[in-house]
Protein backbone atom coordinates (compact mmCIF):
# COMPACT_ATOMS: atom_id res chain seq x y z
CA UNK A 1 0.00 0.00 0.00
CA UNK A 2 1.16 3.56 -0.57
CA UNK A 3 2.57 5.37 2.32
CA UNK A 4 0.13 8.23 3.42
CA UNK A 5 2.14 9.86 6.17
CA UNK A 6 3.42 12.44 3.67
CA UNK A 7 0.43 15.08 1.79
CA UNK A 8 -0.34 13.85 -1.59
CA UNK A 9 1.14 16.05 -4.37
CA UNK A 10 -2.09 17.69 -4.77
CA UNK A 11 -1.49 19.59 -1.42
CA UNK A 12 -4.72 17.93 -0.04
CA UNK A 13 -3.64 16.10 3.53
CA UNK A 14 -3.24 12.30 2.97
CA UNK A 15 -6.92 11.43 4.25
CA UNK A 16 -6.68 7.66 6.21
CA UNK A 17 -3.03 7.99 6.97
CA UNK A 18 -1.11 4.93 8.62
CA UNK A 19 0.08 6.80 11.28
CA UNK A 20 3.95 6.57 13.11
CA UNK A 21 4.48 2.92 11.63
CA UNK A 22 7.85 3.00 13.63
CA UNK A 23 11.61 3.12 12.13
CA UNK A 24 13.46 0.41 9.44
CA UNK A 25 16.70 1.58 11.26
CA UNK A 26 18.62 2.56 13.97
CA UNK A 27 21.82 4.32 14.10
CA UNK A 28 22.44 3.35 10.33
CA UNK A 29 21.58 -0.08 11.25
CA UNK A 30 18.81 -2.00 9.40
CA UNK A 31 16.20 -3.52 11.31
CA UNK A 32 15.68 -7.25 10.89
CA UNK A 33 12.14 -9.12 9.62
CA UNK A 34 11.92 -10.78 13.01
CA UNK A 35 12.71 -7.18 15.21
CA UNK A 36 10.07 -5.54 12.43
CA UNK A 37 7.43 -8.06 13.08
CA UNK A 38 6.20 -7.03 16.12
CA UNK A 39 5.10 -3.14 15.45
CA UNK A 40 5.77 -2.85 11.72
CA UNK A 41 3.00 -0.89 9.71
CA UNK A 42 0.88 -0.35 12.99
CA UNK A 43 0.42 3.16 14.75
CA UNK A 44 -1.09 2.38 18.02
CA UNK A 45 -2.32 5.98 18.66
CA UNK A 46 -4.48 5.28 15.90
CA UNK A 47 -6.26 3.26 17.67
CA UNK A 48 -6.50 4.37 20.95
CA UNK A 49 -2.97 3.28 21.99
CA UNK A 50 -4.39 -0.68 21.91
CA UNK A 51 -0.46 -2.13 22.07
CA UNK A 52 -1.79 -4.45 19.01
CA UNK A 53 -4.13 -3.71 16.04
CA UNK A 54 -7.60 -3.99 16.63
CA UNK A 55 -9.82 -6.70 14.46
CA UNK A 56 -11.16 -3.79 11.78
CA UNK A 57 -14.69 -5.48 10.80
CA UNK A 58 -15.65 -3.17 8.39
CA UNK A 59 -17.38 -3.58 4.58
CA UNK A 60 -16.31 0.29 4.10
CA UNK A 61 -14.90 3.79 5.03
CA UNK A 62 -15.95 6.85 5.26
CA UNK A 63 -14.01 9.46 3.49
CA UNK A 64 -13.32 12.98 4.35
CA UNK A 65 -14.85 14.68 1.35
CA UNK A 66 -16.39 13.83 -2.34
CA UNK A 67 -12.72 15.31 -4.02
CA UNK A 68 -11.11 12.50 -1.85
CA UNK A 69 -13.58 10.03 -2.51
CA UNK A 70 -13.24 10.48 -6.20
CA UNK A 71 -9.34 10.41 -6.45
CA UNK A 72 -9.65 7.08 -4.13
CA UNK A 73 -11.48 5.37 -6.87
CA UNK A 74 -9.33 6.67 -9.29
CA UNK A 75 -6.61 4.96 -8.07
CA UNK A 76 -8.86 1.56 -7.64
CA UNK A 77 -9.87 1.25 -10.71
CA UNK A 78 -6.44 2.40 -12.29
CA UNK A 79 -7.33 5.47 -13.80
CA UNK A 80 -4.82 6.78 -12.17
CA UNK A 81 -1.40 5.02 -11.61
CA UNK A 82 -0.25 4.26 -7.91
CA UNK A 83 -3.19 2.57 -6.73
CA UNK A 84 -6.01 4.24 -3.87
CA UNK A 85 -4.05 6.22 -1.43
CA UNK A 86 -6.52 5.17 1.30
CA UNK A 87 -9.31 2.79 2.33
CA UNK A 88 -12.40 2.64 0.04
CA UNK A 89 -14.20 -0.60 0.66
CA UNK A 90 -12.81 -3.45 2.24
CA UNK A 91 -13.09 -6.10 -1.16
CA UNK A 92 -10.06 -3.91 -2.33
CA UNK A 93 -8.48 -3.43 1.64
CA UNK A 94 -8.17 -3.16 4.94
CA UNK A 95 -6.45 -2.12 8.11
CA UNK A 96 -5.48 -5.79 8.63
CA UNK A 97 -4.78 -6.60 5.93
CA UNK A 98 -2.35 -3.55 5.13
CA UNK A 99 -0.21 -4.21 8.17
CA UNK A 100 -0.02 -7.80 7.18
CA UNK A 101 1.09 -6.75 3.58
CA UNK A 102 3.98 -4.20 4.80
CA UNK A 103 5.33 -7.12 7.20
CA UNK A 104 5.08 -9.88 4.63
CA UNK A 105 7.19 -7.62 2.29
CA UNK A 106 9.80 -7.00 4.81
CA UNK A 107 10.96 -10.90 5.00
CA UNK A 108 12.07 -10.69 1.15
CA UNK A 109 12.76 -7.04 0.97
CA UNK A 110 9.98 -7.05 -1.68
CA UNK A 111 8.69 -3.84 -2.90
CA UNK A 112 4.97 -4.44 -2.17
CA UNK A 113 2.78 -7.67 -1.04
CA UNK A 114 -0.66 -8.31 -1.25
CA UNK A 115 -2.96 -10.96 1.34
CA UNK A 116 -5.16 -13.66 -0.12
CA UNK A 117 -8.16 -15.50 1.18
CA UNK A 118 -5.96 -18.88 0.09
CA UNK A 119 -2.83 -19.93 -1.64
CA UNK A 120 -4.98 -20.80 -4.56
CA UNK A 121 -7.20 -17.70 -4.42
CA UNK A 122 -3.28 -16.06 -4.74
CA UNK A 123 -2.81 -18.06 -7.39
CA UNK A 124 -5.32 -18.06 -9.02
CA UNK A 125 -5.38 -13.87 -9.21
CA UNK A 126 -1.82 -14.16 -10.45
CA UNK A 127 -2.83 -16.25 -13.29
CA UNK A 128 -5.92 -14.04 -14.31
CA UNK A 129 -4.10 -10.72 -14.04
CA UNK A 130 -1.46 -12.44 -16.36
CA UNK A 131 -2.94 -14.48 -18.91
CA UNK A 132 -5.18 -14.26 -22.49
CA UNK A 133 -6.46 -16.71 -24.47
CA UNK A 134 -3.33 -18.04 -27.13
CA UNK A 135 -1.04 -17.25 -24.43
CA UNK A 136 1.71 -19.82 -23.15
CA UNK A 137 2.63 -20.53 -19.32
CA UNK A 138 6.17 -22.23 -19.33
CA UNK A 139 6.14 -24.11 -16.30
CA UNK A 140 8.51 -26.29 -13.86
CA UNK A 141 6.93 -29.78 -13.15
CA UNK A 142 5.53 -31.24 -10.42
CA UNK A 143 3.29 -28.62 -9.57
CA UNK A 144 0.88 -28.63 -6.07
CA UNK A 145 -1.98 -30.63 -7.75
CA UNK A 146 -4.52 -27.86 -7.60
CA UNK A 147 -2.28 -25.61 -9.58
CA UNK A 148 -1.89 -28.06 -11.76
CA UNK A 149 -5.55 -28.38 -12.34
CA UNK A 150 -5.83 -24.66 -12.47
CA UNK A 151 -3.58 -23.97 -15.71
CA UNK A 152 -4.22 -27.29 -17.28
CA UNK A 153 -8.08 -28.05 -16.25
CA UNK A 154 -9.64 -24.26 -16.31
CA UNK A 155 -6.46 -21.84 -17.78
CA UNK A 156 -6.81 -24.68 -21.01
CA UNK A 157 -10.60 -24.27 -21.09
CA UNK A 158 -10.26 -20.22 -21.98
CA UNK A 159 -7.18 -21.07 -24.46
CA UNK A 160 -4.59 -20.65 -22.32
CA UNK A 161 -1.69 -23.44 -23.17
CA UNK A 162 0.99 -24.34 -21.21
CA UNK A 163 4.61 -26.25 -21.95
CA UNK A 164 6.43 -27.34 -18.65
CA UNK A 165 10.36 -28.79 -17.74
CA UNK A 166 11.02 -31.06 -14.51
CA UNK A 167 12.07 -29.47 -11.61
CA UNK A 168 15.45 -30.16 -11.49
CA UNK A 169 16.10 -29.18 -15.46
CA UNK A 170 19.27 -27.74 -16.35
CA UNK A 171 20.25 -24.79 -17.93
CA UNK A 172 20.16 -26.49 -21.67
CA UNK A 173 16.63 -28.37 -21.17
CA UNK A 174 14.78 -24.87 -19.53
CA UNK A 175 15.99 -23.11 -23.36
CA UNK A 176 14.64 -25.92 -25.03
CA UNK A 177 11.34 -25.27 -23.20
CA UNK A 178 11.46 -21.67 -23.43
CA UNK A 179 12.54 -21.35 -27.05
CA UNK A 180 9.39 -23.94 -27.86
CA UNK A 181 7.48 -21.78 -25.86
CA UNK A 182 7.96 -18.13 -27.53
CA UNK A 183 7.77 -20.12 -31.44
CA UNK A 184 4.12 -20.50 -29.94
CA UNK A 185 2.99 -17.48 -29.33
CA UNK A 186 3.06 -15.25 -26.03
CA UNK A 187 4.64 -16.28 -23.43
CA UNK A 188 2.22 -14.65 -20.10
CA UNK A 189 4.53 -16.21 -17.55
CA UNK A 190 7.26 -18.26 -16.28
CA UNK A 191 6.44 -20.06 -12.88
CA UNK A 192 7.87 -22.40 -10.66
CA UNK A 193 7.78 -24.49 -7.59
CA UNK A 194 10.54 -25.10 -5.81
CA UNK A 195 11.43 -27.83 -3.77
CA UNK A 196 8.51 -29.54 -6.04
CA UNK A 197 6.19 -31.57 -3.80
CA UNK A 198 6.46 -34.52 -3.25
CA UNK A 199 10.17 -34.71 -5.31
CA UNK A 200 11.45 -32.25 -3.24
CA UNK A 201 13.60 -31.60 -6.66
CA UNK A 202 15.10 -28.12 -6.83
CA UNK A 203 14.18 -25.62 -9.28
CA UNK A 204 17.42 -23.69 -10.55
CA UNK A 205 16.01 -20.40 -10.49
CA UNK A 206 19.24 -18.74 -11.66
CA UNK A 207 19.01 -20.70 -14.75
CA UNK A 208 15.77 -19.79 -15.20
CA UNK A 209 15.85 -16.19 -14.72
CA UNK A 210 19.62 -16.45 -17.22
CA UNK A 211 17.07 -18.70 -19.58
CA UNK A 212 14.55 -15.79 -19.82
CA UNK A 213 16.40 -13.05 -19.70
CA UNK A 214 18.30 -14.84 -23.32
CA UNK A 215 15.27 -16.20 -24.76
CA UNK A 216 13.44 -12.84 -24.96
CA UNK A 217 16.32 -10.94 -24.95
CA UNK A 218 15.08 -8.80 -27.78
CA UNK A 219 11.34 -7.68 -26.07
CA UNK A 220 10.91 -4.93 -24.11
CA UNK A 221 8.90 -6.72 -21.29
CA UNK A 222 9.87 -9.94 -21.02
CA UNK A 223 7.48 -12.54 -19.08
CA UNK A 224 7.72 -12.58 -15.17
CA UNK A 225 9.40 -15.53 -13.31
CA UNK A 226 6.80 -16.65 -10.63
CA UNK A 227 7.44 -18.60 -7.96
CA UNK A 228 5.19 -20.66 -4.90
CA UNK A 229 7.85 -20.53 -2.10
CA UNK A 230 5.40 -22.08 0.68
CA UNK A 231 7.94 -25.05 1.16
CA UNK A 232 11.25 -23.34 2.31
CA UNK A 233 10.04 -19.30 2.00
CA UNK A 234 10.99 -16.81 3.67
CA UNK A 235 13.56 -18.43 5.96
CA UNK A 236 15.01 -20.92 4.37
CA UNK A 237 14.56 -19.64 0.39
CA UNK A 238 14.50 -15.98 -0.77
CA UNK A 239 14.30 -16.45 -4.89
CA UNK A 240 13.84 -12.80 -6.07
CA UNK A 241 17.48 -12.82 -5.13
CA UNK A 242 18.25 -15.33 -7.64
CA UNK A 243 15.90 -14.02 -9.97
CA UNK A 244 12.12 -14.36 -9.81
CA UNK A 245 10.11 -11.55 -10.34
CA UNK A 246 7.27 -12.62 -8.21
CA UNK A 247 6.90 -15.09 -4.85
CA UNK A 248 3.77 -16.74 -4.24
CA UNK A 249 2.95 -18.34 -0.83
CA UNK A 250 0.16 -20.12 0.91
CA UNK A 251 0.10 -18.57 4.02
CA UNK A 252 -1.45 -21.43 5.17
CA UNK A 253 1.57 -23.30 5.84
CA UNK A 254 5.14 -22.41 7.42
CA UNK A 255 3.51 -18.36 7.55
CA UNK A 256 0.70 -19.18 9.54
CA UNK A 257 2.22 -22.33 10.99
CA UNK A 258 -0.42 -23.28 13.64
CA UNK A 259 -3.00 -25.39 10.89
CA UNK A 260 -5.87 -23.03 12.18
CA UNK A 261 -6.01 -20.99 8.94
CA UNK A 262 -5.98 -20.73 5.20
CA UNK A 263 -4.59 -17.56 3.37
CA UNK A 264 -2.33 -16.46 0.60
CA UNK A 265 0.42 -14.21 -0.38
CA UNK A 266 2.20 -12.69 -3.07
CA UNK A 267 5.34 -10.34 -3.24
CA UNK A 268 6.65 -8.55 -6.33
CA UNK A 269 7.59 -5.21 -7.25
CA UNK A 270 5.25 -2.15 -7.08
CA UNK A 271 4.43 -2.68 -10.64
CA UNK A 272 3.66 -6.01 -10.98
CA UNK A 273 1.77 -6.04 -7.80
CA UNK A 274 -0.31 -3.76 -9.04
CA UNK A 275 -1.50 -5.29 -11.89
CA UNK A 276 -2.48 -8.45 -9.72
CA UNK A 277 -3.82 -6.04 -7.21
CA UNK A 278 -6.43 -5.05 -9.72
CA UNK A 279 -7.24 -8.20 -10.58
CA UNK A 280 -7.75 -8.86 -6.46
CA UNK A 281 -9.33 -5.80 -6.72
CA UNK A 282 -12.36 -6.67 -8.94
CA UNK A 283 -12.93 -10.36 -7.81
CA UNK A 284 -12.15 -9.88 -4.07
CA UNK A 285 -9.70 -12.74 -3.39
CA UNK A 286 -8.39 -10.59 -0.42
CA UNK A 287 -8.41 -12.62 3.02
CA UNK A 288 -10.65 -11.64 5.81
CA UNK A 289 -9.37 -9.15 8.80
CA UNK A 290 -9.67 -11.99 11.33
CA UNK A 291 -7.39 -14.29 9.63
CA UNK A 292 -4.66 -10.97 8.76
CA UNK A 293 -4.81 -10.75 12.54
CA UNK A 294 -3.81 -14.17 13.25
CA UNK A 295 -1.07 -14.12 10.45
CA UNK A 296 0.26 -11.36 12.25
CA UNK A 297 0.25 -12.87 15.06
CA UNK A 298 1.80 -15.81 13.65
CA UNK A 299 4.58 -13.67 12.03
CA UNK A 300 6.11 -12.67 15.10
CA UNK A 301 7.11 -16.07 15.83
CA UNK A 302 8.09 -16.97 12.11
CA UNK A 303 12.06 -16.95 12.63
CA UNK A 304 11.75 -18.81 16.20
CA UNK A 305 9.07 -21.58 14.65
CA UNK A 306 11.43 -22.31 11.24
CA UNK A 307 14.06 -22.05 12.86
CA UNK A 308 13.32 -24.80 15.56
CA UNK A 309 11.27 -26.81 13.24
CA UNK A 310 14.40 -26.84 11.22
CA UNK A 311 16.65 -28.25 13.98
CA UNK A 312 14.00 -30.87 14.77
CA UNK A 313 14.26 -31.75 11.12
CA UNK A 314 17.99 -32.33 10.98
CA UNK A 315 17.67 -34.65 14.24
CA UNK A 316 14.69 -36.31 13.00
CA UNK A 317 16.29 -37.14 9.67
CA UNK A 318 19.63 -38.12 11.00
CA UNK A 319 18.02 -40.73 13.15
CA UNK A 320 15.70 -41.70 10.53
CA UNK A 321 18.46 -42.49 7.86
CA UNK A 322 20.54 -44.79 10.11
CA UNK A 323 17.53 -46.73 10.77
CA UNK A 324 16.81 -50.44 9.17
CA UNK A 325 13.54 -50.10 8.38
CA UNK A 326 14.21 -47.29 6.35
CA UNK A 327 15.32 -47.02 2.65
CA UNK A 328 15.75 -43.57 1.42
CA UNK A 329 14.92 -39.94 3.35
CA UNK A 330 14.34 -37.37 0.92
CA UNK A 331 15.65 -34.57 2.80
CA UNK A 332 17.36 -31.89 1.32
CA UNK A 333 20.02 -31.71 3.97
CA UNK A 334 21.49 -35.11 2.59
CA UNK A 335 21.75 -33.98 -1.19
CA UNK A 336 26.12 -33.76 -0.99
CA UNK A 337 25.79 -37.63 0.78
CA UNK A 338 23.74 -38.65 -1.59
CA UNK A 339 25.50 -37.80 -4.17
CA UNK A 340 23.70 -35.68 -6.50
CA UNK A 341 26.06 -32.66 -7.42
CA UNK A 342 23.76 -30.84 -9.65
CA UNK A 343 20.95 -31.15 -6.87
CA UNK A 344 23.35 -29.89 -3.90
CA UNK A 345 25.04 -27.33 -5.93
CA UNK A 346 21.55 -25.46 -6.60
CA UNK A 347 20.60 -25.97 -3.30
CA UNK A 348 24.17 -24.38 -2.01
CA UNK A 349 23.62 -21.63 -4.49
CA UNK A 350 19.49 -20.81 -4.15
CA UNK A 351 18.62 -22.32 -0.18
CA UNK A 352 19.45 -20.84 3.08
CA UNK A 353 17.94 -24.08 4.88
CA UNK A 354 16.37 -28.00 4.35
CA UNK A 355 13.30 -26.39 5.68
CA UNK A 356 11.23 -29.67 8.10
CA UNK A 357 9.30 -31.02 5.60
CA UNK A 358 10.80 -34.48 3.68
CA UNK A 359 10.38 -37.78 1.95
CA UNK A 360 10.52 -41.12 4.01
CA UNK A 361 10.39 -44.16 1.63
CA UNK A 362 10.27 -46.82 3.57
CA UNK A 363 11.43 -50.21 3.10
CA UNK A 364 8.24 -52.37 1.77
CA UNK A 365 4.92 -50.99 0.37
CA UNK A 366 1.43 -49.79 1.84
CA UNK A 367 1.37 -52.12 4.47
CA UNK A 368 4.41 -51.03 5.78
CA UNK A 369 3.77 -47.34 5.57
CA UNK A 370 0.05 -48.08 7.08
CA UNK A 371 1.62 -49.72 10.06
CA UNK A 372 4.17 -47.09 10.38
CA UNK A 373 1.31 -44.60 10.48
CA UNK A 374 -1.15 -46.13 12.26
CA UNK A 375 1.30 -46.32 15.23
CA UNK A 376 2.42 -42.77 15.47
CA UNK A 377 1.36 -40.91 18.62
CA UNK A 378 2.65 -37.97 18.79
CA UNK A 379 2.89 -36.71 14.68
CA UNK A 380 -0.77 -36.47 13.75
CA UNK A 381 -2.08 -38.28 10.07
CA UNK A 382 -3.00 -35.55 8.15
CA UNK A 383 -2.38 -33.60 5.11
CA UNK A 384 -0.88 -29.89 4.85
CA UNK A 385 2.72 -28.43 6.73
CA UNK A 386 4.53 -26.14 8.46
CA UNK A 387 2.74 -26.22 11.63
CA UNK A 388 3.64 -26.13 15.02
CA UNK A 389 3.08 -30.04 15.63
CA UNK A 390 4.25 -32.77 13.40
CA UNK A 391 2.24 -34.06 10.38
CA UNK A 392 2.54 -37.42 8.34
CA UNK A 393 0.74 -38.44 5.50
CA UNK A 394 0.69 -40.93 2.39
CA UNK A 395 1.00 -39.43 -0.94
CA UNK A 396 -0.30 -42.66 -3.26
CA UNK A 397 -3.15 -43.10 -0.90
CA UNK A 398 -4.45 -39.82 -0.17
CA UNK A 399 -2.98 -36.05 -2.38
CA UNK A 400 -2.21 -38.26 -5.03
CA UNK A 401 -4.89 -41.15 -5.07
CA UNK A 402 -5.90 -40.02 -8.35
CA UNK A 403 -2.36 -39.37 -9.81
CA UNK A 404 -2.66 -42.19 -13.09
CA UNK A 405 0.36 -44.92 -12.47
CA UNK A 406 2.65 -43.98 -14.77
CA UNK A 407 3.08 -40.33 -13.13
CA UNK A 408 3.36 -41.86 -9.84
CA UNK A 409 6.11 -44.05 -10.92
CA UNK A 410 7.63 -41.01 -12.85
CA UNK A 411 7.24 -38.84 -9.77
CA UNK A 412 8.65 -41.66 -7.41
CA UNK A 413 5.19 -41.56 -5.44
CA UNK A 414 5.58 -45.06 -4.44
CA UNK A 415 3.07 -47.39 -1.77
CA UNK A 416 6.10 -46.86 0.60
CA UNK A 417 6.14 -43.02 0.76
CA UNK A 418 5.45 -41.27 3.69
CA UNK A 419 5.52 -37.28 3.35
CA UNK A 420 6.35 -35.78 7.06
CA UNK A 421 6.30 -32.36 8.27
CA UNK A 422 8.15 -32.07 11.79
CA UNK A 423 6.89 -29.08 13.91
CA UNK A 424 8.50 -27.27 16.90
CA UNK A 425 7.97 -30.29 19.92
CA UNK A 426 11.17 -31.74 21.64
CA UNK A 427 13.28 -33.77 19.07
CA UNK A 428 14.08 -36.23 21.14
CA UNK A 429 10.42 -37.12 21.71
CA UNK A 430 9.28 -37.17 17.88
CA UNK A 431 12.63 -39.90 17.40
CA UNK A 432 11.12 -41.50 20.11
CA UNK A 433 8.00 -41.68 18.49
CA UNK A 434 9.13 -42.57 14.86
CA UNK A 435 11.82 -45.46 16.71
CA UNK A 436 8.16 -47.26 17.81
CA UNK A 437 6.00 -46.74 15.10
CA UNK A 438 9.12 -48.36 12.80
CA UNK A 439 9.46 -50.74 15.63
CA UNK A 440 5.89 -51.63 15.20
CA UNK A 441 6.03 -52.14 11.13
C1 LIG B 1 -0.86 -25.76 0.27
C2 LIG B 1 -0.16 -25.29 -0.94
C3 LIG B 1 -0.79 -24.48 -1.89
C4 LIG B 1 -2.24 -24.08 -1.78
O1 LIG B 1 -2.46 -23.27 -0.70
P1 LIG B 1 -3.89 -23.15 0.04
O2 LIG B 1 -3.61 -22.17 1.12
O3 LIG B 1 -4.25 -24.53 0.52
O4 LIG B 1 -4.86 -22.66 -0.98
C5 LIG B 1 -0.05 -24.06 -2.97
N1 LIG B 1 1.24 -24.42 -3.14
C6 LIG B 1 1.88 -25.21 -2.24
C7 LIG B 1 3.30 -25.58 -2.47
C8 LIG B 1 1.21 -25.68 -1.13
O5 LIG B 1 1.83 -26.48 -0.26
Amino acid sequence: MTDNTEADVTGAPAPQGKGDTGPKTIGGRKLKPSTLMMGHGYDPMLSEGSLKPPIFLTSTFVFPNAAAGKRHFEGVTGKRPGGAEGLVYSRFNGPNQEILEDRLALWEEAEDALAFSSGMSAIATLFLAMVKPGDTIVHSGPLYAATETLIGRILGKFGIKWLDFPAGATREEIDAVMTKARESGDVALVYLESPANPTNALVDVEAVAASRDAIFADLDVKPPIAIDNTFLGPLWAQPMRQGADIVVYSLTKYAGGHSDLVAGGVLGSKAQINTIRLMRNTIGTICDPNTAWMLLRSLETLELRMTRAGENAAKVCDFLNAHPKVDRVGYLGFLDQQGDARQADIYRRNCLGAGSTFSLYLKGGETEAFAFLDNLKIAKLAVSLGGTETLASHPAGMTHLSVPQERKDALGITDSLVRISIGVEDADDLIADFEAALDAI
